[in-house]
């Protein structure tokens, strides 16, 4: 019978063995990619006995079809009451009212961490000579920055109030015909997500963290971002991590906890991917290095995502590339985004042998070159299957 996940409240997750899932089946490729990815979670999730009552609820263009609306209230309440859902990639609605309906579901539910674990599977092709170096896993926060969509349009009767407010009450001179966004950055933001990365850190026994910001230009958000997480390291953390500074880089057994600025950072994750582990930085830095490093291991088309509220429960795993409408209905693209979105979503579950299953599988369909068009475009010998294929294949594996 299945049965809710629920929340202790020591903040751990009871998962029984059948639990009901909600999921978002997606646009576009999503027809392609989510009974594909589903097909292996299930097969790997009853080897151990276990058995997921996925419960399908609607958003997008299908809820748009069917309901009028773009993402209804029952998909936010099935994500509220079962916690932990799985979501393929959404049309962002022209004119329907919101900016982005991902932006909207992880505003909504206040899923602060967006976690885009970085590694590479053997086989894939790469744009770098050591693509086995990179390692790493992102937490970028999901809810405050640039990104908060607190913007007027220049022109607009708002932007010239913005205008004419700035300069009376700052004295700050801003240019006539300029379109403003503000950024705001908290304490309670940045240490909720630097909390949630230290915390992952010990779990998995991963040895550094870096805080990713450029904090040498905007000192009073990204600066403090910097400023607020060596100081959650030293009041809450001095047992199992310390600060660069504190320790003049040798941490002991400790967690070593050091600083980058963005810049720098983008050209290090290329130059010495061995050097970095645990990245957490603010939503917008982590959009831009998310998707550089997945260009890395293979790109978009295998790279999950996950958004999580840690304190909540709330978790809502997704494919991390877009609907890619021209590939729709063709049973042709990858479906390891969503896939090894699935994977992470079972080790969050705690599911861990599950998970494992599938990665071995997956790099032993990879290794036997057992591809998507995607891949198979870029490797000598390949065999080119179908998106269902190359599902199966894994199945075949497992
Ligand atoms: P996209 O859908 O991610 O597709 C861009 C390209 O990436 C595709 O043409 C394809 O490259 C490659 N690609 C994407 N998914 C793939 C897969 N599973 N397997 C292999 N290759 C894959 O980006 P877009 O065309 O900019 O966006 C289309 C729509 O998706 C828009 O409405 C956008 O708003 C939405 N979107 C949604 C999400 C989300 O729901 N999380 C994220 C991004 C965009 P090739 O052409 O080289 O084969």
């Amino acid at each position: 019978m299945a049965e809710k996940i629920t929340m202790q409240s020591d903040g751990t997750l009871t998962v029984p063995d059948e639990p009901t899932i909600p999921f978002i089946e997606g646009d576009g490729i999503g027809i392609d990619i989510w009974p594909a990815a589903k097909s292996v979670l299930d097969v790997a999730a009853a080897k151990y006995g276990k058995k997921v009552e996925w419960k399908e609820v609607l958003a997008g263009e299908k809820a748009f079809n069917e309901t009028g609306d773009w993402l209804p209230e029952d998909t936010i309440m099935a994500f509220r009451e079962y916690l932990i859902g799985i979501k393929g990639p959404l049309t962002t609605p022209i004119g329907g009212g919101f900016r982005s309906l991902n932006v909207a579901i992880r505003q909504i539910l206040d899923l602060y961490v967006c976690l885009r674990p970085v590694r590479w599977f053997q086989g894939v092709p790469s744009p770098v000579k050591r693509p086995d170096l990179v390692d790493m896993v992102i937490f970028r926060e999901n809810t405050e920055d640039i990104y908060s969509g607190l913007e007027v349009e220049a022109g607009t009767p708002e932007a010239l109030k913005m205008i004419e407010l700035l300069r009376d009450a700052f004295g700050w001179e801003i240019r006539e015909g300029s379109g403003i966004g503000i950024k705001p950055v908290s304490k309670f933001g940045s240490q909720r997500l630097q909390r949630a990365a230290i915390e992952y850190a010990v779990e998995r026994k991963r040895k550094r963290i870096h805080w990713v910001h450029k904090g040498n230009i905007m000192k009073f958000t990204e600066g403090a971002f910097q400023k607020w997480g060596y100081e959650l390291v030293r009041e809450e953390y001095s047992d199992v991590a310390v600060g660069w500074n504190d320790c003049g880089g040798d941490p002991g057994d400790k967690i070593l906890v050091q600083d980058a600025i963005a810049d720098i950072a983008l050209q290090q994750v290329l130059t010495r991917p061995a050097e970095f582990d645990i990245i957490a930085t603010l939503n917008l830095n982590g959009d831009f290095l998310s998707d550089a490093l997945a260009a890395q291991v293979g790109g978009i088309g295998i790279a999950p995502g996950a958004n999580i509220n840690y304190v909540t429960g709330h978790g809502v795993f997704e494919a991390t590339h877009g609907t890619a409408p021209k590939y729709t209905g063709q049973d042709k693209v990858n479906p390891s985004s969503l896939l090894l979105s699935g994977v992470l979503m079972f080790e969050h579950l705690g599911w861990r042998d599950a998970a494992d299953d599938i990665v071995r599988a997956v790099e032993s369909t990879i290794g036997d070159k057992i591809v998507t068009y995607d891949f198979a475009r870029q490797m000598e010998g390949a065999t080119e299957v179908k998106c269902s294929e190359f599902a199966s294949a894994v199945i075949d594996r497992l």
